[in-house]
């Protein structure tokens, strides 16, 4: 019997649909797995600011903290954007972030076979395509001091960011990406601008020396951040895990995403540092949002969801099993010819978003005979 806590956070527009479906599958691998998962739900975005005048409240951070992991939907709609910044639904996942210390962003950027042409790229370069971002997401030049906007003498204005890293907050990231290296195909790539930046330098030398003390097994290349947005698109199947800043990995993962055409199917998952028994805090959710333009139609795509559920039960609830046969699943459904309206594609049959969770389950069903 696997016994674990699951924070379940659908948020607004199409996450309260997609996190039903992922929830279904939980049922599943209750019944089927010997699972015994304690689910908690409870309101966050949009949809909390409603009941309590705040996009989270500190129940539910306290909840996010005692829980395994949380299961996130998506926040945001119209309806709030009247709101000031600090009081916006999105501020919901940067105070889970900041509160629970979540700074690895995991992103995977993975072309499944049957959805080989839905990218913009061509399929010879894209096929097998199974890479993944490791992104620093507390540090960096969006968060650095000095930053701000400032009037000159002569009227004029001065935006300014600033971009600061200690050799802790590269270590740490470096150590979540190295880890998963070792898991997967023992190849590292940092990326950085070192050739330009003071902080892209330290960044590089303390990798360097980190995989050289503590992952010497590893291969570690390094790639400067302009040349690996070029190398993304002309060969992205080159790299396996690439570990970098903030800056560079919001820009780099939205572009490897891309390599995979379809914005529903992606997952990812962020990390915070393990404590005395090495439980991380983390959180998993889709890197798609609340699509407020599609909610309530039944036909948003569940399978970032629940790929996002896959990604928790491998990292955080060490079941790798149970994560692969529900990509397995999802893979086998897209082999069907079965697709939502965003992956649709000539020749499939266009489902809605409980009939893609009926297909999935179906499938699971299938792996125990
Ligand atoms: P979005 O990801 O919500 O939607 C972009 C496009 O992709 C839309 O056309 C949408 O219909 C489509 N799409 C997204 N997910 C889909 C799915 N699962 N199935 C089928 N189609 C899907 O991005 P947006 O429109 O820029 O943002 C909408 C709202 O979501 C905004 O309020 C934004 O702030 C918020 N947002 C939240 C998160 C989050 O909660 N982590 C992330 C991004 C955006």
């Amino acid at each position: 019997m696997t016994e674990y806590r699951l924070l379940l956070l659908p948020g607004d527009g199409i996450g309260p649909e997609v996190m039903r479906e992922a929830r279904r599958v939980l049922a599943w691998l209750s019944r089927h797995r010997g699972h015994e998962c304690h689910l908690a739900e409870d309101l966050v975005g949009g949809a909390a600011i409603d009941v309590h005048g705040v996009p989270i409240t500190d129940a539910v951070i306290a909840a996010a903290r005692a829980a395994d992991a949380v299961l996130f939907g998506a926040v945001g709609g119209p309806q709030w954007r009247h709101l000031g910044f600090d009081r916006r639904p999105e501020i919901a996942i940067l105070r889970l972030r900041q509160d629970l210390g979540l700074f690895a962003n995991l992103r995977p950027a993975t072309v499944l076979d049957p959805l080989v042409d839905a990218s913009t790229l061509k399929p010879e370069v894209v096929r097998g395509l199974d890479l993944m971002i490791v992104r620093e997401s507390t540090g960096g030049i969006y968060f650095g001091e000095p930053r701000g906007i400032e009037t000159l003498p002569d009227g004029s204005k001065r935006g300014i960011n600033t971009e600061v890293y200690t050799t802790h907050e590269i270590e740490r990231v470096g150590r979540v990406a190295a880890d998963l290296a070792r898991l997967r195909s023992r190849r590292l790539a940092s990326v950085e601008k070192s050739n330009v930046m003071e902080s892209g330098l330290l960044w590089r030398e303390t990798i360097t020396s980190l995989i050289a003390r503590d992952y010497p097994d590893l291969t570690l290349e390094h790639v400067l951040a302009d040349n690996c947005a070029m190398q993304l698109v002309r060969n992205p199947r080159q790299f396996d895990v690439i570990v970098t800043s903030n800056l560079f990995g919001d820009l780099l993962s939205d572009l490897a995403s891309m390599c995979t055409g379809s914005l529903g199917m992606l997952p990812s998952a962020t990390l915070g540092a393990p404590d005395a028994q090495g439980r991380r805090p983390a959180l998993y959710e889709p890197i798609h949002g609340s699509a407020p333009d599609i909610a309530g139609k039944g036909i948003a795509n569940p399978m970032a969801q629940i790929l996002s559920l896959a990604m928790a039960l491998r990292y955080s609830l060490n079941l790798p099993e149970d994560a692969a046969l529900i990509e397995a699943a999802c893979t086998s459904v897209l082999a069907n010819g079965l697709r939502t309206a965003d992956i649709m594609a000539p020749g499939c049959a266009r489902i809605g978003t409980s009939v893609m969770g009926d297909a999935i389950l179906r499938e699971l069903d299938k792996s125990l005979a």
